[in-house]
């Protein structure tokens, strides 16, 4: 089994499903922008508008909280495998303290970096 510095590079915590787009003012049938406040039809085509939008909006904001939920599933997954890598229990609340800690201070430089401090502090575990 490949170790988790490995599984980084290999995409493994990646979340490869693709970002949700905010959907724009803009009128489906002839793309016209319709203003800072939907209005109820278009003022180009005059075919409806605000339903429309506001239904592209709810299918964004399902895929955005789905995308949310599968960023943080990764997360999750990561730091456990952090913790068990390294042979501890998965519960060990000491280990969970210490993992939270690396994240909060490097997971914006990488997840290689949350393993390197880790790996420096886990011996007094
Ligand atoms: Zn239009």
């Amino acid at each position: 089994m490949s170790n988790i510095n490995e599984r980084i590079d290999a995409g493994y915590y990646t979340n490869n499903d693709t970002y949700p787009t905010n959907p724009k003012k803009v009128c489906q049938h002839c793309n016209v922008h319709v203003g800072i406040v939907p209005p109820k039809f278009c003022p180009e085509c005059g075919k409806p508008f605000i339903d429309e939008y506001n239904a592209r909006k709810e299918v964004y904001k399902n895929e955005m909280s789905k995308h949310r939920r599968q960023d943080s599933a990764l997360v999750n997954l990561f730091k456990t495998d952090l913790i068990e890598e390294y042979g501890h229990d998965r519960d060990n609340e000491k280990a969970k303290l210490l993992v939270e800690k690396c994240w909060s201070e490097r997971h914006s430089n990488g997840y290689r970096e949350v393993v390197a401090m880790f790996e420096d502090f886990e011996e007094i575990l």
